[in-house]
């Protein structure tokens, strides 16, 4: 058998006023999505146990059967992964921030979103007069860099900068969690780092020209969700599963897929928006089915419209798949016989709530050899009446390569 998960990033959400009482998954055209829900079972699947926070990273990691709660190690290390950086054992990699901090208060967690031409010159500037045998940064795309601590203690706590806009920085500098000499060292070191890449950003030509085109300065370092190289094991140690890929625009689904022993299929085109290249994304899976055992193709569109509060781009983005990729990529399985489809979103990201929210997701799996449920239509209230009832942890997985 071979499986394929088609994931909508944050596309499930609540029931709206303002939409008649529906969801975007209800008032969107879903034709496809429906007939896969009327061919295979359906269920409500708790992606983020209590204990995390609700990041696509983690949804994500859930999805593909892994016991996040165990297995989780932050952002750093799945991004360092997806730049290509080896971490070693007892290195902590900590997601690294170029921010706007003036005057002591965090403006922006992005610079302004500052062109990784500038960052990746900010970047090169901070490691001449801050790297040493511990310390080290590494250049990611955009604001979004690594920090890499050799030695460091992972148990210190860290301010994500998008959760803080507007915030002082004093109040939101890293602190140990305990009261190990090491934890209350990595945490003076990082706020030491704080420190000195102020006074070295502030004078940096490219700051100034920056601030004298009215743009945001990339005025600070801030690093966050500290964590060591993850014990996952492959899909392939874990499932056996022998040959499986992975297609997504965005780096951290990249990195997991590194870590999983997937295989990272990049598409022309895949921008993470809603502008994304679906056909081109579509292709590339279907194509890689002939091979792999297990293709996981992410389409981060419905999530991006969600964050922008834009309903009429999710409904659209959900269209878009319905029609570009869920279609064809049923119609090929139908075909074929021999491949389960799944469909389901990370985590809902309700376009009222402009961010995640750790609720079940509805979810969708079509396999040839098991019988179909009552189910006719595709949406969370559909889904919550599905045969599959409600699953956590890594039962999705389960249920998907039938071993359950
Ligand atoms: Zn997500």
């Amino acid at each position: 058998m071979k499986h394929i998960v088609i994931l909508g990033d944050g596309m499930a959400d609540l029931p709206s006023l303002k939409l008649e009482h529906l969801t975007p998954l209800q008032k969107a055209h879903t034709p496809n999505m429906d007939r896969l829900a009327q061919l295979g079972r359906s269920g409500l699947f708790h992606t983020v146990p209590a204990s995390l926070h609700p990041g696509s990273e983690v949804a994500n990691m859930a999805v593909m059967g892994y016991d996040v709660e165990n297995l989780y190690e932050g952002r750093g290390v799945l991004e360092a992964a997806s730049i290509g950086v080896n971490l070693e054992e007892n290195d902590l990699a900590f997601r690294c921030n170029l921010i706007t901090l003036e005057d002591g208060i965090i403006h922006n967690h992005s610079a302004g979103h500052i062109e990784s031409e500038e960052s990746g010159v900010l970047i090169d500037y901070l490691n001449e007069h801050l790297a040493d045998e511990r310390v080290a940064f590494h250049k990611g795309v955009s604001y979004r860099h690594l920090l890499v601590i050799k030695g460091g203690n992972k148990h210190i706590h860290c301010t994500p900068p998008h959760d803080v806009p507007g915030a002082k920085e004093k109040d939101h500098l890293p602190y140990a969690l305990n009261e190990s000499i090491e934890s209350k060292e990595t945490a003076a070191l990082v706020a030491d780092l704080i420190q000195k890449s102020q006074s070295l950003l502030a004078s940096h030509p490219i700051n100034i020209q920056r601030k004298e085109n009215g743009k945001a300065t990339a005025s600070s370092i801030w690093p966050w969700s500290p964590g060591y190289k993850p014990q996952m094991p492959t899909l392939k140690e874990a499932y056996q599963v022998q040959k499986s890929a992975v297609i997504s625009a965005v780096d951290l689904i990249q990195g997991i897929g590194i870590y999983a022993g997937m295989e990272v299929i990049k598409v022309e085109g895949a921008t993470g928006l809603w502008n994304t290249n679906f056909e081109g994304k579509r292709d590339a899976a279907i194509e890689a089915l002939k091979s792999c055992d297990y293709v996981y193709l992410h389409i981060e569109a419905p999530d991006e419209a969600g964050h922008e509060g834009d309903v009429k781009q999710k409904i659209g983005a959900i269209e878009d798949i319905d029609k570009k990729v869920v279609g064809p990529i049923l119609d090929y399985a139908l075909e074929q016989k021999d491949i389960a489809v799944a469909l389901l979103p990370d985590h809902p990201t309700p376009w009222e709530i402009k961010t995640h929210t750790r609720d079940a997701v509805p979810f969708v799996i079509y396999h040839p050899k098991n019988p179909k449920d009552q189910v006719e239509s595709y949406s969370e209230e559909a889904a919550s009446k599905g045969a599959y009832g409600e699953i956590e942890k890594i039962e999705f997985m389960k249920l998907l390569l039938n071993l359950k």
